[in-house]
C-alpha cells in the first residue's frame, strides 16, 4: 500500500525500526527460527522492554500510558513489528481488559489493575465461553451469589465452568461473565468479575489441539469467593462490557500486517527452485492466481483497518467494522496458510507425522512449522464470534436487515 508518508513519519519509522533491531532480545529470534513455542517469561519480558519504552499499549489514552500516535504512526509501529518478525504480546490484558477498565471501571480499579498490565507484570485470561455457550454467550450459567464472609465483607461465590480458555495455565487473573440474576432477561443478569487465578476453587485443566498444542484450557470455578469490588460496572450490567471487550477484540484478530509479512515470506518460498521438481511453484499460473487474489484482498482490508484506526483516534470505539475485519482477517489468514502448506510441500510432512519442528530442517524455515500453523489456524474464524455470527451482526448493524 502506498501511503504519503510525511518527513515526520518517516522519521518515526526510522526510529521505530532502529528500536526494534536494538532492542529485540536475540535468544527470541532464534526461538522463533527454531519453531519453538515462547514461554510466558519471554513474552511478558518483550512487554517490558516494550512498557519501559512508553510503547506497550500505543492506543491507550495518554492519561494510563498510552502513546498520542496518530493513526499513521499506529500503522507503521504494527507494520515495522511484523516486518521485524518480534512476538505478539496476548490481546487479554492491554488490548481486551484495559479498554473496559478505562472505559467502565472505578477509579480504584483503575489505579490498581492499569499500571500492571501495561508494564507486563499479570497475565490475564478470558472467561467468556462455557459448553453449551459459545455463539449464544448470553445463555452462560456460571452461577455468582452475593455472600457475607466470616470477615463481614461482600463476596461473590461463583460457580462454574468456563471453556476454551487460551493460555488459561499462564494467567494470573481472569476477567469472567457470570450469572448474578437467574431471573432477568439473559443479557440483562450477567456481571464482569476479575477473578484472582489462584483464589482456592479455581482449577485450570488443558485441553490438547489437532496440532498438539496446549493453548486452550477448561477452567473450573467451585465455590470461589471474590470480593465485591472486583467487579467492573454495574450489578447485571456486565454485558455492556462484554459486548465493548468483543469488539476490541476482533478488531485485533485482524493481524494485516501480519498476514502482509507471511505473504512476502510465502512468495519466497515460492519462488525458490525446488531441484528434485524442476523449477519454482511461483512459475505456476494457478498459484501466482490463488497468490495475487490473496493480495488483492489484504490490500482492500488494509484499507478498512486505516479506516478504522482513524475513526478509533478521533475518540470512537471500534463499531461494527470489527465484524467485517474479523471476517475477512481470518479467511485470509487461513487461505495463507493453506497456500503456505502448499508450498512447503513435502517439507510440511515432518510435522505431520508428529516428528519435531527441527526434524525438517533440510526445508525453507517457512516450511517447518507450516503444518502446524495450518492447523492452528482453524481457530481463527471460531474464536472471537464465529465468522457466521459476525455475519450476523454485520446484517443487523450495517445492513438493518
Ligand atoms: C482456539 C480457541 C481459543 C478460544 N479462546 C477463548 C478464550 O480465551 N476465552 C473464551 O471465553 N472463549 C474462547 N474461545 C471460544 C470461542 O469464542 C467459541 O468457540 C466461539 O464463540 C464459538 O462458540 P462454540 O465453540 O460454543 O460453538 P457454537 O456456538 O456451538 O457454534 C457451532 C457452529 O454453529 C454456528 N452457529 C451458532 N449459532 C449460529 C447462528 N445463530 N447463526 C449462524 N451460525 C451459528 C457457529 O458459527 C459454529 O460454526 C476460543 C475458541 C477457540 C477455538
Amino acid at each position: 500500500m502506498d501511503l504519503d508518508f510525511s518527513p515526520e513519519d518517516l522519521k518515526f519509522q526510522a526510529e521505530v525500526r532502529r528500536f526494534l533491531a536494538e532492542a529485540y532480545p536475540a535468544h527470541l529470534r532464534e526461538k522463533s527460527e527454531r519453531g519453538e513455542a515462547f514461554s510466558k517469561e519471554d513474552i511478558l519480558g518483550w512487554q517490558k522492554v516494550l512498557a519501559a519504552k512508553g510503547w506497550a499499549a500505543p492506543s491507550w489514552p495518554v492519561q494510563y500510558g498510552g502513546t498520542s500516535w496518530t493513526p499513521t504512526q499506529k500503522y507503521i509501529w504494527s507494520e515495522e513489528q511484523a516486518r521485524a518478525d518480534v512476538l505478539s504480546i496476548p490481546p487479554f490484558g492491554l488490548n481486551m481488559l484495559a479498554p473496559v477498565l478505562y472505559t467502565f471501571g472505578s477509579e480504584e480499579q483503575r489505579e490498581r489493575f492499569l499500571p500492571d498490565i501495561l508494564a507486563g507484570n499479570v497475565w490475564w485470561c478470558q472467561g467468556y465461553s462455557e459448553p453449551g455457550s459459545g455463539s449464544d454467550l448470553a445463555s452462560l450459567k456460571t452461577r455468582a451469589e452475593r455472600i457475607t464472609g466470616d470477615d463481614g465483607k461482600e463476596y461473590y461465590l461463583v460457580n462454574g465452568q468456563k471453556t476454551w480458555t487460551t493460555m488459561a495455565q499462564f494467567a494470573d487473573w481472569g476477567f469472567f461473565l457470570v450469572r448474578t440474576d437467574p431471573t432477568a432477561k439473559p443479557q440483562a443478569g450477567i456481571s464482569f468479575l476479575l477473578i484472582d487465578m489462584k483464589s482456592p476453587g479455581v482449577t485450570v485443566r488443558p485441553i490438547i489441539t489437532l496440532e498438539g498444542g496446549h493453548e486452550v484450557n477448561d477452567v473450573f470455578l467451585d465455590n470461589v469467593k471474590v470480593p465485591v469490588e472486583n467487579r467492573v460496572y454495574e450489578e447485571n450490567k456486565g454485558w455492556t462490557c462484554a459486548k465493548a471487550l468483543l469488539q476490541h477484540e476482533r478488531s485485533g484478530i485482524a493481524g494485516v500486517a501480519v498476514s502482509k509479512r507471511q505473504l512476502e515470506k510465502l512468495r519466497g518460498m515460492a519462488a525458490t527452485e525446488a531441484s528434485d521438481v524442476g523449477g519454482a511453484l511461483i512459475d505456476d499460473a494457478f498459484f501466482r492466481r490463488k497468490l495475487a487474489e490473496l493480495e488483492i484482498d489484504l490490500t482492500a482490508l488494509e484499507f478498512t483497518e486505516l479506516r478504522t484506526l482513524a475513526g478509533e483516534s478521533s475518540g470512537e470505539g471500534p463499531g461494527p467494522e470489527s465484524s467485517i475485519l474479523k471476517i475477512k482477517g481470518t479467511e485470509i489468514q487461513q487461505r495463507l496458510t493453506e497456500l503456505t502448506l502448499e508450498a512447503a510441500g513435502h517439507y510440511g510432512a515432518p510435522h505431520l507425522l508428529g516428528l519435531p519442528h527441527n526434524a525438517a530442517a533440510i526445508g525453507p524455515v517457512e516450511a517447518r512449522g507450516a503444518a502446524g500453523e495450518y492447523f492452528n489456524t482453524r481457530k481463527t474464524s471460531i474464536y472471537g464470534g464465529s465468522n457466521e455470527i459476525q455475519r450476523n451482526i454485520i446484517a443487523k448493524m450495517v445492513l438493518g436487515l
